[in-house]
């Protein structure tokens, strides 16, 4: 079922990121004329947020816009940044909106998108150490760059792909670089073992100390100032800079009360929607990182991934545009950029699926995944083509059979 919008309908889009600004801009392009808000608690345009661990980094490029300024006049989506919602009424349809001055106001809406993204999960006791970051924002990367450019050593906590990002992209600064990981290898959780000892691989050639299978028990300090990383074997790591990347939560504190229903932790969290981004209220949607969909086998899933919440915006748009009968099923798709070499994973894969390798010269490598005999993804590095003419197999059902044949 889905809400197919009055010509004159307000659509409220809450969170101003990649999600927020590809629903507004769908619901132009398909012919949407009512009033669209865009509410963003940051202070500039909607910005790109892969560059923030690789050329922001590496080649201080500064924000990258998703889009340029006029868009928004342009297509008279009514971008307020600088505005936190913080609650939302769906009895009343309408969300309360904080302004960077402290007041506040309230804004009606006849459908409300979700798209408030992540905020990254913080190392216990460090807050206000100076040289500890997290990464999600333009100014905590620009802050990390800064810390960088004083080179020495860096420790970066957790190897999911963000941490694997930044622990390649401060190599290439020149700073001596330690990846603490306490998964037997890096990206271990998102890809297993098979892969991760790939992509440690990758890491150790360059000259990045992996210490995989091991955990932090603290981050030391002295004088306000970080000095090194204990790990839970004793070891103490110095470090001049650390970057912590244990895992982000969903941004849902602004729901408190309204009845919009949570997915459980098990199953990623964020807000429970159907299979167009529906919640479980009248006329409320969510989309991106924050979002956790069903999928057509019926598994509620999160993915925070680029290209899904690309997807997913389209899916929303259409799904408020009563044109969702048309819209093929989201398949997450994931890249990651470390050194020279694309990471790229397209489908749902499972720590504990059978891997099978079909490719691997030493640097650049292929695989597919499979449970119970049928495939769930494929990965690669270097090897784009493979990766992506095998999406028209992860839309339907393939027995891995058919795909190693
Ligand atoms: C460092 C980094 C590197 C990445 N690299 C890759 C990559 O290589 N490949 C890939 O596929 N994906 C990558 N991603 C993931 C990708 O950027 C996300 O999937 C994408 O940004 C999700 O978009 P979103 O709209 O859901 O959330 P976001 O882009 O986070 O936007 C959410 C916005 O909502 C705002 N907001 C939060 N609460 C409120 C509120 N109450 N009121 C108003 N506004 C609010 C936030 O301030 C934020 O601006 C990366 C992410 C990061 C952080």
């Amino acid at each position: 079922m889905t809400d197919k919008l009055a010509p004159e309908a307000t659509v409220v889009i809450v969170g101003a990121g990649l999600g927020g600004v590809r629903v507004a801009e769908n619901l132009r392009a398909g012919g949407h004329t009512g009033p669209v808000v865009m509410i963003g608690a940051e202070a500039h345009p909607p910005y790109d947020r892969p560059p923030l661990s690789k050329k922001v980094l590496t080649e201080a490029i500064g924000r990258v816009d998703l889009k340029a300024d006029e868009f928004y006049a342009d297509s008279s989506i009514d971008l307020r940044m600088g505005e936190r919602v913080a609650s939302v009424d769906p009895g009343a349809k309408s969300v309360t909106v904080t302004k960077a001055d402290g007041t506040s106001y309230t804004q009606d809406y006849d459908a409300l998108v979700l798209a408030t993204g992540l905020l990254p999960r913080p190392f216990p006791g460090v807050a206000g150490v100076d040289g500890v970051f997290t990464l999600r924002t333009v100014e905590d990367a620009q802050r990390i760059a800064e810390a960088a450019s004083a080179g020495g050593q860096a420790v970066v906590i957790g190897a999911g792909f963000i941490g694997c990002e930044v622990a390649a992209s401060l190599h290439t600064l020149g700073l001596a670089v330690t990846l603490v990981e306490p998964a037997p290898t890096p990206l271990a959780q998102a890809v297993g073992t098979q892969i991760g000892a790939l992509v440690t691989r990758q890491h150790v050639e360059k000259g990045v100390d992996v210490r995989a299978g091991i955990g932090v028990d603290e981050i030391v300090a002295e004088a306000g100032k970080v000095i090194g990383v204990r790990l839970s074997d004793g070891t103490l790591v110095d470090a001049d800079l650390v970057v912590v990347g244990i895992g982000s939560t969903p941004v849902v504190d602004y729901l408190d009360g309204s009845g919009i229903e949570l997915a459980s932790r098990e199953v990623g969290g964020g807000v429970a929607c159907n299979e167009v981004g529906r919640a479980g209220v009248d006329g409320v949607y969510a989309l991106g990182d924050m979002a956790n969909w069903r999928d057509h086998g019926g598994t509620q899933r999160r993915a925070e991934h680029w290209n899904h919440t690309v997807e997913q915006a389209a899916i929303v748009a259409a799904a408020l545009l009563g044109t969702d009968h048309a819209v093929v099923p989201a398949v997450p798709y994931f890249w990651s950029d470390q050194y020279d070499l694309k990471i790229q994973v397209l489908g749902w894969p499972k720590p504990d699926d059978d891997v099978h390798i079909v490719d691997d010269d030493g640097h650049k490598w292929l695989a597919y995944f499979s449970r119970d005999g049928m495939l769930t993804a494929v990965a690669g590095a270097g090897k784009i083509g493979a990766v992506m003419k095998t999406r028209p197999k992860l839309v339907t059902p393939t027995p891995i059979a058919d795909v190693l044949a």
